[in-house]
């Protein structure tokens, strides 16, 4: 049977060990920047720093970080579709949900209003986003990057929409698997541990397949995706076939 007495100390074995691997991974990709200013390394452009050379490997996936500004693959694919299709009004009002910095850096200067929130009280807003505490009609553009998988997403989506004003917009990304037809989630499965197994992460609650689409539309809007094809996939560094997504609320 354990000792009570021994439980307090393996919180902070796992953040010690948590701290060292973070560390090495540190030491990792900056010796990869430092070899490939050395020896020229050729490869890629980081569409959200502008680096030109070799991104770092991650877990056995090469070429996943860009080591000038550690974006990721899914942050460069929606760095080019802003640069090809997003057109936004200098009136535009932007609430983005978990938000990555370089994105209200691109963002803030650009429009009228922007705003992040979150769950936690770490952003300008503590919102639930299956309850959203504003009025309707109250955003012209919502960001939310990898956060439908972690809650109740048809009450998100049926929120997202209620709080966009007519003809605005909401900018997905969710881990998806393209090889099935449909959204794989199980609510008997509620230990962190079996959905890490199951999910790929302790706090999700699913993994979307090729449904996802309809689960947006199903909510009121018109969805289209941007999907990561060549040359863009080898010029950037992208995952083969990722995709955003964008509904439109119809104005
Ligand atoms: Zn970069």
């Amino acid at each position: 049977m354990t000792d009570q007495a021994d439980l307090p100390d393996l919180a902070p074995q796992r953040s010690d060990h948590e701290r060292e691997r973070k560390l090495k991974l540190r030491a990792f990709r900056g010796l990869r920047c430092y070899i490939d200013m050395v020896d020229g390394g050729r490869g890629y452009h980081c569409p959200v720093c502008g680096y030109e050379g070799r991104f770092s490997p991650v877990r056995q996936k090469p070429d996943l970080w860009c080591p000038a500004c550690d974006s990721r693959p899914r942050h460069r694919l929606l760095k080019l579709w802003m640069n090809r299709e997003l057109q936004l009004p200098a009136s535009a009002r932007v609430l983005h949900f978990a938000a990555e910095p370089w994105i209200g850096d691109w963002f803030a200067p650009r429009v009228a209003e922007y705003v992040t929130a979150d769950i936690n009280d770490k952003f300008d807003l503590q919102l639930d986003m299956t309850a959203i505490d504003l009025p309707d009609a109250r955003y012209d553009v919502i960001i939310a990057n990898h956060v439908l998988e972690h809650l109740d997403d048809r009450k998100a989506l049926a929120e997202l929409y209620r709080v966009l004003a007519p003809g605005g917009m909401v900018i997905l990304s969710v881990p998806l698997v393209d090889g099935w037809d449909e959204t794989y989630e199980d609510p008997s499965i509620t230990d962190p541990e079996d959905r890490l197994i199951h999910f790929t992460d302790r706090t999700h609650l699913r993994l979307y397949g090729r449904d996802f689409p309809d689960r947006v539309a199903a909510a009121g809007f018109t969805v289209r995706a941007f999907t990561a094809h060549e040359p863009d996939v080898s010029r950037h560094a992208l995952q083969r076939g990722e995709k955003i997504f964008v509904g439109r609320k119809p104005a």
